[in-house]
């Protein structure tokens, strides 16, 4: 069975992970996030099995071997990201749309593979200095972590125009509202 696909794309700390929170608890049972496989480790209040399949480097090579991913991808040196065929499948199946909280690079992979039936949604701050702001007040990263991110974030900002919609997360409400018109617009 095929269904539909509702893709949220951004640098780190353009605010993904918050409106993508905000929609499910609004819209749970009419989505259901695609949990995918990491190699970090967990940080904060997340969980195994909800927020991501923490796994080894080992197991993640083994999965990619037997063509488990849709895509996957080394986000960040040394450490990869990736999306179960069996998530989007497990959800379809329940009758819900997939939600994607995805880098830039696996969202415009998942677009292409899967065309008209996904919706690929790119989240754009309102500059540069904000983007830095929201990851220095997220304090979840450590400085070295955080360059990282910076570093990557400059050269995804110049992929918001491949997506179908660029979204303004400027003031966070405002980006609510306009996301759920767009998933219901979508969906329905
Ligand atoms: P991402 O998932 O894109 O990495 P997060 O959703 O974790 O980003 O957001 C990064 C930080 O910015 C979080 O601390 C979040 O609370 C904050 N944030 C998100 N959207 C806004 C906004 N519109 N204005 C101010 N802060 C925001
Ligand atoms: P974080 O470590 O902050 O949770 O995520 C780092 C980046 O990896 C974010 O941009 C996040 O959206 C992205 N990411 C999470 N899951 C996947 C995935 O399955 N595939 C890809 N390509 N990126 C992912």
């Amino acid at each position: 069975m095929e269904g539909k696909l509702i893709i949220f794309s951004a640098p780190s700390g353009a605010g993904k992970t918050t409106i993508v929170k905000r929609l499910l608890e609004r819209y749970g049972d009419k989505i259901a996030f695609s949990i995918s496989a990491s190699t970090r480790q967990p940080r904060g209040e997340e969980i195994d099995g909800k927020d991501y399949y923490f796994i080894s480097k080992e197991e993640f090579l083994h999965r990619i071997a037997k063509k488990e991913f849709v895509e996957f991808e080394e986000v960040y040196s040394g450490t990869f990201y990736g999306t179960l065929r069996s998530e989007i499948e497990r959800i379809w199946a329940s009758g819900k749309s997939v939600i994607f909280d995805i880098d830039v690079i696996g969202g415009l992979h998942l677009k292409r593979k899967f065309g008209e039936n996904a919706l690929a949604i790119f989240v754009q701050p309102p500059s540069m200095g904000a983007l830095i702001e929201r990851l220095r007040g997220r304090g979840t990263d450590s400085e070295e972590k955080l360059q990282e991110r910076i570093n990557k974030a400059d050269k995804e900002l110049g992929f918001a125009e491949h997506f179908d919609i660029i979204l303004n997360n400027d003031d966070l409400e405002e980006a609510c509202e306009q996301a759920s018109r767009l998933l219901l617009d979508f969906i329905n």
